[in-house]
């Protein structure tokens, strides 16, 4: 079961086909895969190359038609769904392009009851992130930077693994993308975090310390 656990993430001949016979998609096409802990590594491809689905299946969101994932030398797919599910929660810290905050709940129940936390920890990170002062707000009271620092914060929360993040910075505007980013580089750096990011721009790939390139379900470049 254990392979390479020096390694934070393995994957191997990966595959995941969408449709049947001519309308089949090649989502992930036998993919393998090797990132280091402690490392920022950007993926990118053009749309519809199948980064989101690889990064669901590398964070355990979705099961694959073959192949295997380890993360800290655990084969995830060996997990039955619910054990899957608790090891996703403790073990990765998910940030999507589109925040996922749960509009009913403000931004401290935002951070803590998803993931069934007892309240350590949590005020320290929400300093850290920089919106302590937010902690009793409502989503739709957050400007997107906000509501994108608020997603960080549920992702590091637990310490996780890693954080794999899908666009993350693609609803706001270039100066509030440019603060994320630079968040987002000192968790890598100053918590030692992993974090794996699907990016669209060239300047974010830029920042990152290794570049994977996705093409036709296929990494390449790496
Ligand atoms: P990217 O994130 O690089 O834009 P995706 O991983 O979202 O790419 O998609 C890769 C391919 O798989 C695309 O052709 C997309 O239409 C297809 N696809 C993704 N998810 C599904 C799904 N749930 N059902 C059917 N096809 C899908
Ligand atoms: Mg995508």
């Amino acid at each position: 079961m254990n392979r390479d656990s020096s390694k934070i993430l393995v994957v191997e001949n990966l595959v995941k086909y969408y449709g049947e016979g001519e309308n089949q998609v090649r989502a992930v096409d036998h993919t393998d895969l090797e990132i280091e802990r402690g490392k920022f590594t950007a993926i990118v491809g053009r749309s519809g190359s199948g980064k989101s689905t690889l990064l669901h299946l590398i964070g355990g969101l979705d099961r694959p038609d073959e192949g295997k994932v380890w993360i800290e030398g655990k084969d995830i797919f060996a997990l039955k769904d619910d054990r899957l599910a608790e090891f996703r929660r403790k073990k990765i810290g998910f940030i999507f392009q589109d925040f996922n905050l749960i509009p009913s709940l403000n931004v401290w129940e935002n951070i803590v009851l998803p993931l069934g936390l007892d309240n350590r920890n949590v005020e320290e990170v929400l300093e850290k992130i920089g919106i302590a002062d937010k902690k009793d707000a409502m989503p739709n009271a957050l400007s997107g930077g906000q509501k994108q620092r608020t997603a960080i914060a549920r992702a590091l929360v637990t310490s996780p693994a890693m954080i794999l993040a899908d666009e993350p910075t693609g609803n706001l505007d270039s100066q509030t993308e440019l603060e994320v980013m630079s968040l987002l580089k000192s968790c890598v750096k100053d918590m030692g975090q992993t974090l794996v990011m699907i990016t669209h721009d060239e300047m974010i790939a830029q920042m990152s310390d290794r570049m994977i390139e996705i093409e036709d379900g296929k990494a390449v470049n790496c």
